[in-house]
């Protein structure tokens, strides 16, 4: 706690205090020398070397209280009420008695003392008041000694009762600046703690908002990032759990955390082990993920939903924050952990819909037996694969397969070896086709592939090496575990433009060819016919290029 005297001498400002001293001596000074005028003016002045004194020290009591009043240690401005005291004692020598009204005006350096200087400062005063007093007591002859010695005790108790009670006001005013100050203080808290609250809640709406409007995971990333950046300026990073290879990848770094992209394992975070936030501050163990940041203070909040790991948010904390013992002295629960548990959350369950996004779309447009795309993948790329090859004159070819007698394996081994069959072709197809190819399955043993940017002959080739593949297939059945004769492919190949224009045209180009394999004894390969010469439904007529 702040003394009173140190917040009337010490004030970081100064000036403001120090001015309002100025202006409050004034009166004083005023008071005090009109006081010195009427004992000067006495008729009974018969000492003009004490007059002259007291005029010297009165001038010495103004002089002084001018030169230290600015940068005066606490002895240089002792001297003021001191010289002042010595000017009226002078004066009362030079009036060769105690005039009435000398008390009062040696009593004004008390007041003053008492008011601007310390307590240590008030008690010298005051003796010195005292002693004045006493000396003033002696020159009258006629004063009796228990006379003397009760004005010097009246002098002293009333002096003292002065200071006491300024010292009490002075305790009262300066305990109660302090509470304003610190309610002042806590109000900037809270107002700073608000609106920090305030600008996180508009960035975080303006985060969900986004994310739900983001397709993939990179756009995604970036947005988190960008609020992220903002919420938390002192830096941080968003790692992903990744699955395939049980590790956790930095997704997002920014501020002083933006040179960590290492990987690491759940077991380096103790957030991630302990499943709930975990601050690491001086003294404390750092997570091994950050040791190499050179952070001292972080927190880290683990990415849940439904009990599973997504992933950490890491932030970097600034020791800089706010003060916690004024925050907890006014009362001020610190937004950032509120702030940064809703981050987290909102990215959690982005990382949850967004997983349940991807299986569910990976559901609606691939076979569940063979992970090949679906009938619907198929008709809705062809639509825009032909619209692509149409806008840069490319060619596309459309593949049609069928497994020859694919019954027989059915019903000569039973359903599951049928299937195991079809999953055997179907990692053939997905092994040899490229990336941007579309692997289908279009029906129960049939499959459909196409290839953008790809030639008759190209696809031919491809086919080519298809067939030989799957004569190399080895199935073996689950009971005997006898090899069983690979099955053989008929393949219809169509390409655009020359078989088709359209999806549905070329589609059935390729069907026809397809046909026309079959027809021709299977295990072939037939090129479909210049669309203008294909019979609309007679497919056995085909005239059929092998
Ligand atoms: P073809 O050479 O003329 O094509 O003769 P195929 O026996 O291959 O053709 P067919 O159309 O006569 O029979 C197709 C069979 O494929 C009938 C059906 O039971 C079987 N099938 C369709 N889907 C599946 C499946 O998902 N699993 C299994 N195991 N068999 C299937
Ligand atoms: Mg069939
Ligand atoms: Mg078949």
């Amino acid at each position: 706690m702040t003394s009173p005297g140190k917040i009337l001498n010490e004030s970081p400002e100064g000036g403001d205090v120090r001015t309002n001293e100025i202006f409050l001596t004034v009166p004083f000074a005023v008071v005090a020398i009109v006081a010195e005028l009427s004992l000067a003016l006495s008729p009974r002045t018969d000492s003009l070397s004490a007059a002259i004194v007291s005029l010297v020290l009165l001038a010495a009591a103004v002089t002084t209280y001018f030169t230290f009043m600015k940068r005066g240690r606490p002895w240089n401005r002792l001297l003021v009420p001191l010289f002042y005291s010595g000017s009226v004692l002078a004066l009362v020598i030079a009036s060769g008695s105690s005039s009435s009204g000398v008390g009062l005006v040696m009593l004004l350096s008390v007041v003053w003392t008492a008011l601007y200087l310390e307590v240590w400062q008030s008690v010298i005063v005051v003796s010195f008041v005292g002693v004045c007093e006493f000396v003033t007591s002696i020159v009258p002859d006629d004063l009796t000694n228990p006379i003397r010695m009760r004005r010097v005790v009246m002098y002293l108790l009333v002096s003292s009762l002065i200071v006491f009670s300024v010292q009490q006001v002075r305790r009262r005013v300066a305990r109660v600046s302090e509470e304003r100050e610190l309610l002042n203080d806590g109000m900037q808290l809270t107002i700073g703690a608000l609106e920090e609250s305030l600008r996180s809640a508009s960035v975080l709406s303006h985060l969900v908002d986004m994310l739900n409007s983001c397709d993939s995971r990179e756009e995604a990333y970036e947005v988190i990032e960008h609020a992220a950046e903002r919420m938390f300026v002192t830096g941080g990073t968003v790692s992903a759990f990744d699955a395939s290879n049980n590790q956790l990848e930095t997704k997002c770094a920014w501020g002083e955390l933006s040179g960590e992209h290492e990987a690491f394992s759940t077991n380096d975070c103790w957030a991630l082990r302990r499943g709930h936030e975990y601050e690491s501050n001086k003294g404390e163990i750092t997570c091994k993920h950050l040791r190499g940041s050179g952070v001292a203070h972080t927190f880290c909040r683990p990415l849940l939903a439904q009990g599973e790991v997504m992933g950490v948010l890491t932030i970097a904390m600034s020791d800089l924050s706010v003060e916690p013992p004024l925050a907890q002295i006014v009362g001020i629960i610190d937004p950032f952990p509120q702030i940064a548990m809703s981050f987290g959350e909102q990215i959690s369950i982005w990382m949850a819909n967004f997983n349940l996004r991807e299986i569910l779309r990976h559901q609606s447009i691939r076979d569940p037996l063979t992970n090949l795309f679906n009938r619907r993948h198929l008709e809705e790329a062809l639509v825009r694969e032909i619209s692509k090859a149409t806008r840069t004159f490319e060619q596309i070819s459309a593949i049609q397969i069928d497994i020859d007698s694919f019954k027989s394996f059915n019903d000569g081994y039973g359903h599951a070896v049928g299937d195991e069959v079809l999953v055997a072709i179907a990692e053939v197809i997905l092994a040899l086709f490229r990336g941007s190819d579309v692997p289908c399955r279009s029906g129960g043993e049939e499959f459909t592939v196409l290839l953008p940017n790809c030639s008759w002959g190209s696809a031919h080739e491809r086919c080519v090496e298809l067939q030989r593949r799957v004569a190399d297939i080895r199935i073996t059945t689950s009971q005997s575990r006898a090899l069983l004769t690979p099955p053989t492919l008929s393949i219809g190949i169509a390409t655009s433009p020359e078989h088709g224009l359209t999806s549905q045209a070329l589609l059935r180009s390729a069907d026809l060819a397809l046909y026309a394999s079959k027809s021709d004894g299977r295990n072939r390969i037939s090129r479909a016919l210049p669309e203008t010469e294909s019979p609309q439904s007679d497919a056995t007529s085909l005239k059929v290029s092998r």
